[in-house]
């Protein structure tokens, strides 16, 4: 196989790129290609130095803020991009030779991919590297939240009420009760086959999934979100924040929710209004809220859904469960999205056709 690689400068060169895969050699005069890692790692790059090392020098920066990329990123030939950051225009229109930029994640949403495009940049993703671990903690905080666990704990550990099941009544039977997904997705798609598993109605409400679908995995498609919502036992998040799923859940969506609901996000923090939990627990119709993701992680220490849920005194400390955006993570998952990144990132720096562009 024959393929060009323009990214050598002015002498186009053809090689075959079974040479390249396969040779620990690079060709005289080839520069050796920078790679930029801006966030999220902090260790020796292991995985990234086995799939690119032969070929590119890796720098990661740890950064959390755009500016600590300026001066290290205008000669990147790949930008690979965690969660830990947002890439703006700002850092867009500074790349000089950028082949990609890789969100090693599945949400994009911290990248202006249009931005990417009117540039020239292809921006893609790793769709498949987490999608059982976050079905599972969905359903996990799912099952925390409907069984009592979290709420019975929390007080038995402060020694708040009897030791008994009593403080936690009226939990109901999960079977038959309805799950409703809202995006039927591939994340989406595998908390449905488990929440079917435990003997639950799933519905979902996801406008851009083809008919039939449903039919083929055995769940109910429901034409207007309103009615999704009306019918909620447990609400779970599984669209990507866009600019129609930013606050799709806010309270006028909660107050639609059958009273005793539960909501679950494990998406993006921002498609929740989370400010208004904390009233819709006070008062219903919530009996409790399990959260994954923030609008803003770590969330300001004066966030009313944070204040509200270190308060003792507040029924959200005891049925709120929050975690650190950690529904992602196992070790197998996070060598997966390493692996896989730094693969599509080794395509486009030799010219071949990248998996997964997004923009
Ligand atoms: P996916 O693209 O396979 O599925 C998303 C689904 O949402 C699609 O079916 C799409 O049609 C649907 N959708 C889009 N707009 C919608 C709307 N307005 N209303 C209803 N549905 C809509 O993505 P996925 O792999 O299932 O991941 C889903 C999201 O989960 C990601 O976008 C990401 O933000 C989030 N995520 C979170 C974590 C975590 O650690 N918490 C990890 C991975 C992904």
């Amino acid at each position: 196989m024959l393929v060009a690689f323009p990214a050598w400068g002015d002498t186009t060169e053809i090689i075959s790129a079974e040479f390249l895969y396969n040779s620990e050699a690079r060709p005289v005069g080839m520069s050796r290609f920078q790679v930029v890692i801006a966030d999220f790692i902090t260790d020796a790059m292991a995985p990234e130095r086995e799939i690119l090392g032969d070929v590119a020098t890796i720098v990661s920066l740890g950064a959390s803020r755009e500016d600590e990329l300026i001066g290290h990123v205008e000669q990147a030939d790949a930008l690979m991009i965690y969660h830990n950051i947002t890439i703006s225009e700002r850092i867009i229109t500074r790349l000089q030779k950028c082949k990609l930029l890789i969100r090693c994640g599945v949400g994009y949403d911290n990248v202006d991919c249009v931005a990417a495009r009117a540039r020239g940049i292809p921006v893609a993703n790793v769709p498949d590297y987490g999608t059982e671990e976050v079905a599972d903690s969905a359903i996990g905080l799912m099952l925390a939240l409907t069984r009592g666990i979290a709420f019975l704990n929390r007080r038995l550990q402060r020694q708040a009420g009897e030791w008994n099941y009593m403080q936690a009544v009226p939990l109901r039977r999960l079977r038959g009760r309805v799950f409703g997904i809202i995006g039927l997705g591939r994340i989406g798609t595998a908390a449905a086959l488990r929440a079917k598993a435990l003997g639950m109605d799933v519905a979902f409400y996801d406008p851009y999934v083809r008919d039939g679908y449903d039919k083929a995995l055995g769940v109910r498609r429901v034409e207007k979100f309103e009615e999704l919502l009306q019918q909620v036992f447990v609400l779970s998040l599984h669209c990507p924040l866009t600019d129609e799923t930013r606050h799709i859940v806010d309270a006028r969506a909660l107050a639609l929710m059958p009273s005793g609901s539960y909501l679950v996000n494990t998406s993006r923090g921002a498609t929740v209004d989370t400010a208004a939990i904390p009233e819709a627990i006070r008062r219903g119709p919530l009996a409790g809220a399990g959260l994954d993701v923030l609008p803003g992680e770590p969330p300001p220490p004066d966030h009313p859904l944070v204040v509200a849920w270190r308060d003792p005194n507040d029924p959200c400390h005891d049925r709120v469960i929050l975690n650190p955006h950690a529904a992602f993570y196992s070790e197998e998952g996070l060598l997966d999205i390493r692996v896989k990144a730094a693969r599509t990132v080794r395509r486009a720096l030799f010219g071949e056709p990248i998996r997964n562009v997004v923009n």
